[in-house]
């Protein structure tokens, strides 16, 4: 695979994923994309995504429930993610900004902003699944 391709390819997954905002999976863009590039793989979107992390554009994230992938905006924004029931809770930037500052305060620059922290929501710790 020669360099400019590799390019092309990363830039029609950009312009997919800036249409529909928020987490994709690999899958459901790969999805989107093969009818209009017949040559693309599932493995190559992974490729891509993982190239388009590496340079800061895109967040890797965890669910719960496989790989999620998401643009990175300007605005931080951060989960709570439970193990249980794969629900997914936004967790406010200003509940983490101090947290961040604290840290921070060591000497140390924070460059997450897509924050998952795991744990079983309420509903989830009522049927027990927390142990
Ligand atoms: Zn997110
Ligand atoms: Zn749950």
């Amino acid at each position: 695979m020669n360099k400019h391709r590799m390019t092309f390819q990363r830039k029609k997954i950009l312009d997919e994923m800036r249409r529909y905002p928020g987490h994709q999976a690999a899958e459901a863009i790969y999805d989107r994309l093969k009818a209009e590039m017949p040559e693309l793989s599932l493995s190559t979107v992974y490729r891509s995504l993982k190239g388009l992390a590496d340079i800061g554009q895109v967040s890797i994230s965890d669910l719960g429930d496989g790989l999620v992938f998401e643009l990175i905006n300007s605005e931080p924004h951060h989960h709570l993610v439970c193990l249980g029931c794969h629900a997914v809770l936004p967790l406010d930037n200003a509940e983490v900004t101090p947290f961040f500052k604290q840290i921070e305060s060591r000497g140390f620059k924070i460059a997450t902003t897509h924050l998952c922290l795991y744990g079983y929501c309420s509903a989830c710790q009522e049927k027990g699944l927390f142990q």
